[in-house]
Protein backbone atom coordinates (compact mmCIF):
# COMPACT_ATOMS: atom_id res chain seq x y z
CA UNK A 1 0.00 0.00 0.00
CA UNK A 2 1.25 3.48 -0.62
CA UNK A 3 1.20 6.86 1.05
CA UNK A 4 0.36 10.32 -0.13
CA UNK A 5 4.07 10.80 -0.41
CA UNK A 6 4.25 7.58 -3.39
CA UNK A 7 6.48 5.57 -0.93
CA UNK A 8 5.41 1.74 -0.23
CA UNK A 9 7.22 -0.47 2.61
CA UNK A 10 11.03 -0.27 0.57
CA UNK A 11 13.22 2.34 -0.42
CA UNK A 12 12.95 3.18 -3.80
CA UNK A 13 15.39 5.82 -5.62
CA UNK A 14 15.64 7.12 -9.49
CA UNK A 15 19.18 8.09 -9.62
CA UNK A 16 23.04 8.17 -7.24
CA UNK A 17 25.61 10.69 -8.92
CA UNK A 18 27.54 13.49 -8.42
CA UNK A 19 26.19 16.53 -8.89
CA UNK A 20 27.72 20.17 -9.52
CA UNK A 21 24.85 22.49 -9.85
CA UNK A 22 24.41 22.73 -6.16
CA UNK A 23 25.72 25.83 -3.85
CA UNK A 24 29.37 26.05 -4.61
CA UNK A 25 30.70 24.79 -0.92
CA UNK A 26 28.25 21.78 -1.20
CA UNK A 27 29.78 21.00 -4.77
CA UNK A 28 33.47 21.85 -3.71
CA UNK A 29 36.14 19.88 -6.62
CA UNK A 30 34.18 16.37 -6.45
CA UNK A 31 30.32 17.36 -6.62
CA UNK A 32 27.68 16.13 -4.38
CA UNK A 33 26.64 12.90 -3.69
CA UNK A 34 23.07 13.37 -4.08
CA UNK A 35 20.56 10.41 -4.26
CA UNK A 36 17.41 11.36 -5.41
CA UNK A 37 14.67 9.53 -3.87
CA UNK A 38 11.47 8.74 -5.61
CA UNK A 39 7.97 10.07 -3.87
CA UNK A 40 7.27 13.05 -2.67
CA UNK A 41 5.03 14.29 0.42
CA UNK A 42 4.59 17.36 -2.05
CA UNK A 43 2.89 17.42 -5.49
CA UNK A 44 3.40 21.13 -7.11
CA UNK A 45 2.31 21.05 -10.62
CA UNK A 46 4.98 22.64 -11.92
CA UNK A 47 7.84 19.52 -10.25
CA UNK A 48 10.94 19.48 -12.59
CA UNK A 49 10.96 16.08 -11.67
CA UNK A 50 7.70 14.87 -12.28
CA UNK A 51 8.65 10.99 -13.22
CA UNK A 52 10.36 9.85 -9.99
CA UNK A 53 8.87 12.36 -7.37
CA UNK A 54 5.12 11.83 -8.34
CA UNK A 55 4.81 8.90 -11.01
CA UNK A 56 6.87 6.55 -8.90
CA UNK A 57 9.67 6.08 -11.26
CA UNK A 58 12.89 4.58 -9.42
CA UNK A 59 14.62 1.73 -8.34
CA UNK A 60 13.75 -0.59 -5.42
CA UNK A 61 17.02 -1.23 -3.46
CA UNK A 62 17.35 -2.54 0.09
CA UNK A 63 19.29 -0.19 3.29
CA UNK A 64 22.56 -2.32 3.02
CA UNK A 65 22.26 -1.63 -1.28
CA UNK A 66 21.62 2.41 0.09
CA UNK A 67 24.55 2.02 2.26
CA UNK A 68 26.49 0.86 -0.33
CA UNK A 69 25.85 3.37 -2.63
CA UNK A 70 27.15 6.58 -0.12
CA UNK A 71 30.37 4.40 0.37
CA UNK A 72 30.73 4.44 -3.64
CA UNK A 73 29.60 8.45 -4.20
CA UNK A 74 32.23 8.76 -0.97
CA UNK A 75 35.00 6.76 -2.89
CA UNK A 76 34.41 8.61 -5.94
CA UNK A 77 34.74 11.69 -4.52
CA UNK A 78 31.52 13.45 -3.36
CA UNK A 79 32.04 16.07 -1.22
CA UNK A 80 28.61 14.95 1.03
CA UNK A 81 25.91 12.61 0.61
CA UNK A 82 22.98 14.99 -0.80
CA UNK A 83 19.75 13.02 0.40
CA UNK A 84 17.05 14.35 -1.79
CA UNK A 85 13.31 14.39 -0.95
CA UNK A 86 13.97 10.89 1.41
CA UNK A 87 11.76 11.74 4.20
CA UNK A 88 9.34 9.30 3.15
CA UNK A 89 12.22 6.17 4.06
CA UNK A 90 13.13 8.07 7.01
CA UNK A 91 13.68 5.06 9.09
CA UNK A 92 15.08 3.05 6.10
CA UNK A 93 17.55 5.64 5.29
CA UNK A 94 18.42 6.11 9.13
CA UNK A 95 19.09 2.51 9.04
CA UNK A 96 21.32 2.95 5.85
CA UNK A 97 23.14 5.84 7.40
CA UNK A 98 24.40 3.55 10.66
CA UNK A 99 25.28 0.75 8.06
CA UNK A 100 27.46 3.16 5.81
CA UNK A 101 28.93 5.07 9.06
CA UNK A 102 29.97 1.30 10.70
CA UNK A 103 31.78 1.09 7.02
CA UNK A 104 33.78 4.20 6.75
CA UNK A 105 31.35 7.04 5.64
CA UNK A 106 32.57 9.80 7.39
CA UNK A 107 31.71 12.79 4.49
CA UNK A 108 28.19 15.35 5.78
CA UNK A 109 24.97 14.43 5.35
CA UNK A 110 22.73 16.58 3.74
CA UNK A 111 19.12 16.81 4.44
CA UNK A 112 17.65 18.10 1.09
CA UNK A 113 13.79 18.85 1.42
CA UNK A 114 10.79 21.29 0.28
CA UNK A 115 11.02 22.37 4.31
CA UNK A 116 7.53 20.46 4.89
CA UNK A 117 9.11 18.31 7.32
CA UNK A 118 7.31 17.24 10.67
CA UNK A 119 8.80 17.63 14.25
CA UNK A 120 8.59 14.02 14.79
CA UNK A 121 11.03 13.24 11.57
CA UNK A 122 13.17 16.08 12.15
CA UNK A 123 13.85 14.58 15.74
CA UNK A 124 14.97 11.53 14.58
CA UNK A 125 17.52 13.43 12.21
CA UNK A 126 19.13 15.67 14.98
CA UNK A 127 22.62 14.79 15.66
CA UNK A 128 23.10 12.61 11.91
CA UNK A 129 22.48 15.58 9.15
CA UNK A 130 25.18 17.75 8.90
CA UNK A 131 23.56 20.26 6.37
CA UNK A 132 19.89 21.54 5.97
CA UNK A 133 19.70 22.65 2.57
CA UNK A 134 15.57 23.38 3.11
CA UNK A 135 13.30 25.30 0.65
CA UNK A 136 11.09 28.41 1.90
CA UNK A 137 8.27 27.76 -1.26
CA UNK A 138 5.06 29.92 0.39
CA UNK A 139 4.40 31.97 3.30
CA UNK A 140 0.73 31.12 3.12
CA UNK A 141 -0.83 28.06 3.22
CA UNK A 142 -3.25 28.51 0.78
CA UNK A 143 -0.47 28.70 -2.19
CA UNK A 144 0.57 25.77 -1.28
CA UNK A 145 -2.93 24.01 -1.27
CA UNK A 146 -3.42 25.34 -4.72
CA UNK A 147 -0.35 24.36 -6.30
CA UNK A 148 1.30 21.65 -4.19
CA UNK A 149 -1.56 19.85 -2.92
CA UNK A 150 -0.51 19.98 0.83
CA UNK A 151 -2.95 21.47 3.63
CA UNK A 152 -0.67 23.43 5.64
CA UNK A 153 2.96 23.78 3.99
CA UNK A 154 3.56 27.37 5.57
CA UNK A 155 2.31 26.47 9.20
CA UNK A 156 4.48 23.57 9.17
CA UNK A 157 7.76 24.55 7.64
CA UNK A 158 7.80 27.67 9.91
CA UNK A 159 8.28 25.30 12.57
CA UNK A 160 10.45 22.69 10.77
CA UNK A 161 12.72 25.63 9.94
CA UNK A 162 12.92 26.85 13.33
CA UNK A 163 13.68 23.18 13.99
CA UNK A 164 16.61 23.03 11.70
CA UNK A 165 18.11 26.11 13.30
CA UNK A 166 17.89 25.36 16.37
CA UNK A 167 20.03 21.68 15.75
CA UNK A 168 22.89 23.26 12.99
CA UNK A 169 22.64 26.77 13.09
CA UNK A 170 23.93 28.51 9.86
CA UNK A 171 26.24 27.13 7.48
CA UNK A 172 29.38 27.61 8.23
CA UNK A 173 31.49 25.51 5.39
CA UNK A 174 30.48 22.73 6.62
CA UNK A 175 27.88 22.22 8.47
CA UNK A 176 24.37 24.23 9.27
CA UNK A 177 21.16 24.98 7.00
CA UNK A 178 20.83 26.92 4.01
CA UNK A 179 17.98 28.11 3.01
CA UNK A 180 16.89 28.06 -1.21
CA UNK A 181 14.40 30.09 -2.53
CA UNK A 182 12.83 29.48 -6.23
CA UNK A 183 11.05 32.83 -6.95
CA UNK A 184 7.76 31.65 -8.57
CA UNK A 185 5.82 34.08 -11.43
CA UNK A 186 3.12 35.99 -9.47
CA UNK A 187 4.54 34.95 -5.95
CA UNK A 188 7.53 37.50 -6.01
CA UNK A 189 6.05 39.19 -2.85
CA UNK A 190 6.18 35.58 -1.23
CA UNK A 191 10.20 35.71 -1.61
CA UNK A 192 10.57 39.09 -0.22
CA UNK A 193 8.15 37.74 2.54
CA UNK A 194 10.07 34.51 2.68
CA UNK A 195 13.40 36.79 3.06
CA UNK A 196 11.90 38.82 5.99
CA UNK A 197 11.03 35.50 7.66
CA UNK A 198 14.56 34.60 7.66
CA UNK A 199 16.09 37.54 9.17
CA UNK A 200 13.37 38.17 11.55
CA UNK A 201 12.21 34.84 12.79
CA UNK A 202 15.87 32.60 12.35
CA UNK A 203 18.93 34.07 11.50
CA UNK A 204 20.61 36.60 8.83
CA UNK A 205 23.49 34.53 9.20
CA UNK A 206 21.61 31.95 7.29
CA UNK A 207 23.08 31.64 3.60
CA UNK A 208 20.53 32.15 1.43
CA UNK A 209 20.06 30.76 -1.99
CA UNK A 210 18.26 32.51 -4.43
CA UNK A 211 16.99 30.76 -7.40
CA UNK A 212 15.55 31.98 -10.93
CA UNK A 213 15.10 28.54 -12.66
CA UNK A 214 11.38 27.89 -12.42
CA UNK A 215 9.82 27.08 -15.75
CA UNK A 216 6.25 25.76 -16.38
CA UNK A 217 6.24 22.13 -17.19
CA UNK A 218 3.31 19.75 -16.82
CA UNK A 219 0.61 21.18 -15.16
CA UNK A 220 1.44 24.23 -14.78
CA UNK A 221 1.86 24.95 -18.75
CA UNK A 222 -1.40 26.00 -19.06
CA UNK A 223 -1.80 27.90 -15.52
CA UNK A 224 -3.19 31.54 -15.60
CA UNK A 225 -0.48 32.92 -12.98
CA UNK A 226 2.61 29.69 -13.15
CA UNK A 227 2.27 29.23 -16.89
CA UNK A 228 5.23 31.21 -17.41
CA UNK A 229 9.18 32.54 -16.46
CA UNK A 230 9.77 34.89 -13.78
CA UNK A 231 10.34 38.52 -15.56
CA UNK A 232 13.23 40.86 -14.63
CA UNK A 233 10.57 43.10 -13.09
CA UNK A 234 9.57 39.91 -10.35
CA UNK A 235 13.45 39.10 -9.73
CA UNK A 236 14.95 42.10 -9.09
CA UNK A 237 12.69 43.19 -6.26
CA UNK A 238 13.47 40.04 -4.51
CA UNK A 239 17.61 40.33 -4.66
CA UNK A 240 16.86 44.11 -3.42
CA UNK A 241 15.73 43.09 -0.44
CA UNK A 242 18.18 40.25 0.48
CA UNK A 243 20.66 43.07 -0.01
CA UNK A 244 18.50 45.50 2.33
CA UNK A 245 18.18 42.85 4.89
CA UNK A 246 22.16 42.07 4.47
CA UNK A 247 21.56 38.49 3.56
CA UNK A 248 24.02 36.29 2.64
CA UNK A 249 24.25 33.86 0.03
CA UNK A 250 23.69 32.97 -3.65
CA UNK A 251 21.89 34.03 -6.34
CA UNK A 252 21.07 32.69 -10.45
CA UNK A 253 21.65 35.43 -13.05
CA UNK A 254 19.36 33.39 -15.35
CA UNK A 255 17.17 30.56 -15.97
CA UNK A 256 19.22 27.62 -16.11
CA UNK A 257 18.38 24.76 -18.40
CA UNK A 258 20.70 22.04 -17.92
CA UNK A 259 22.13 20.51 -14.58
CA UNK A 260 26.14 19.81 -14.94
CA UNK A 261 26.32 15.50 -13.26
CA UNK A 262 28.82 13.18 -13.47
CA UNK A 263 27.89 9.26 -13.07
CA UNK A 264 29.65 7.07 -10.79
CA UNK A 265 30.22 3.70 -13.15
CA UNK A 266 29.71 1.43 -10.13
CA UNK A 267 26.24 2.74 -9.60
CA UNK A 268 24.86 3.34 -12.96
CA UNK A 269 25.95 -0.34 -13.94
CA UNK A 270 23.98 -1.31 -10.48
CA UNK A 271 21.08 0.89 -10.98
CA UNK A 272 21.24 -0.58 -14.90
CA UNK A 273 21.23 -4.27 -13.55
CA UNK A 274 18.56 -3.63 -10.64
CA UNK A 275 15.86 -2.57 -13.52
CA UNK A 276 16.43 -5.01 -15.89
CA UNK A 277 15.98 -7.60 -13.32
CA UNK A 278 13.00 -5.35 -11.62
CA UNK A 279 11.35 -5.10 -15.40
CA UNK A 280 11.52 -8.85 -15.81
CA UNK A 281 9.38 -9.07 -12.08
CA UNK A 282 11.85 -11.37 -10.81
CA UNK A 283 12.80 -11.89 -7.23
CA UNK A 284 15.79 -9.15 -5.84
S1 LIG B 1 8.74 19.60 -3.51
FE1 LIG B 1 10.18 19.52 -5.23
S2 LIG B 1 10.31 17.33 -5.78
FE2 LIG B 1 8.50 17.57 -4.49
S3 LIG B 1 6.82 17.82 -5.96
FE3 LIG B 1 7.51 19.88 -5.35
S4 LIG B 1 9.02 20.47 -6.91
FE4 LIG B 1 8.72 18.24 -7.05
Amino acid sequence: MKGLCGADAGIKISNALLHFGEEPPLVGKGGSGTIFFTGCPMKCIYCQNMGFSQLGVGVKITEEELANIMLLLQKAGAENINLVTASQYLPHVLKALEIAVKAGLEIPIVWNTSGYDSEEALEKLDGVVDVYLTDIRYTDDETGRKYSKVPDYWSVTQKALKIMYRQVGPFDGKKGMIIRILVLPGFANQAIEALRFIAKELSPQIPVSILRQYMPVFGAKNDPVLGRAVTDEEYEPVLEEAERLNLIGWYQLEERTTVPTKAVPEIHSFLKRKIKVQARGKPL
